[in-house]
């Protein structure tokens, strides 16, 4: 078991071995974290629980806090990334089917205007029809 906390709100979060690496939800504010490694966790542990016995020590934990937070950073980076590779996708799938959308708007404009034609040379043949029958 390893405690680490949430990098958002500060929630103290457990993990058992099998979830060491893995990436989980904040129960408390649903922030996507990463669980780190054992070495890691006992690095930080170290870090934040051991006093300062010297201040190059201090400055050691910090630095190392500080490449922990680069590491998240980074993770979160290319997770944003995914995400917006992911979004990019999606509106060039939808401008590819609003397209297709408009492509069959004009088709059916077309026919409407053809049918509109047909509908009238039929209505003014029959009107034709109908005066030649009156005059007989
Ligand atoms: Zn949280």
């Amino acid at each position: 078991m390893i405690f680490f906390h949430c990098h958002k709100c500060d929630t103290r979060l457990s993990a058992t071995p099998e979830l060491f690496g893995t990436s989980i939800g904040c129960p408390a504010c649903a922030t996507w974290l990463k669980v780190p490694q054992l070495e890691d966790a006992s690095k930080i542990v170290q870090a934040k629980s051991s006093p300062p016995a010297a201040p190059s020590d201090d400055l050691k934990a910090r630095i190392l806090t500080l490449t922990e937070e680069v590491k998240r950073l980074q993770a979160n980076l290319l997770e944003v990334q995914g995400l917006k590779e992911g979004l990019e996708l999606k509106l060039n799938d939808q401008s590819i089917e609003l397209e297709s959308l408009e492509t069959s708007r004009r088709d059916l404009k077309s026919k409407y205007e053809k049918l509109k034609q047909t509908s009238q040379e039929t209505i003014f043949s029959l009107e034709e029809k109908l005066s030649q029958q009156s005059k007989n």
